[in-house]
């Protein structure tokens, strides 16, 4: 990899971990179902660190693919998926039960979830799907807050692309 070493990725126990080059694309917190329905779920597992916070939020950083090395450990991770066919998996290390990221395997980008990284965090950029969120108090306003989508995310995530030559890499472990 070209780019600096900004992050490492790792799990609760260290056993499974990724270094991550350059700067992500976005750090937002997903308000969706599948994200809550699925960290909730994996929240169930003993010793399991929950990714979905009190307001039901999750929080991750999007990084390119090609940005993430390959894992250490990583024949402990395990790949869930809400449905058999979805395009969407999320992967747990299975040594403490801890979720890794999200892949969109159709994407060029990957999702990890923020408790997961240590080094140079971006600060949180926007809130999204903030319409699928559960019952609370109104959400702070110190970032951009999207009932569905953020066109920003959007654009990010395409001039992320052209700059990867409009390739898709595989994520391997
Ligand atoms: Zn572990
Ligand atoms: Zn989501």
């Amino acid at each position: 990899m070209r780019e600096r070493i900004s992050a490492k990725a790792s799990c609760q126990c260290g056993r499974v971990e990724a270094v991550i080059a350059g700067k992500p694309i976005l750090h937002a917190i997903c308000y969706c179902e599948s994200c809550r329905t699925a960290g909730l779920a994996f929240a169930q597992a003993p010793n399991a660190p929950s990714i979905v916070a009190r307001d039901g939020g999750t929080d991750f950083l999007v990084y390119r693919k090609d940005r993430v090395g390959r894992f250490t450990g990583g024949d402990l991770l395990r790949e869930h998926r809400l449905k058999p066919d979805s395009p969407t998996r999320r992967i747990v290390a299975t040594c403490c039960n801890t979720p890794m990221f999200l892949d969109f395997t159709k994407g060029h980008w990957l999702s990890l979830y923020a408790g997961r990284l240590s080094g140079n965090i971006r600060p949180l950029d926007m809130r999204v799907m903030t319409a699928d969120r559960p019952e609370g108090p109104p959400l702070p306003d110190d970032v951009s807050n999207h009932a569905t989508h953020s066109p920003r995310f959007l654009i990010r995530l395409l001039v992320a692309w052209a700059a990867m030559g409009f390739r898709k890499p595989k994520i391997v472990w």
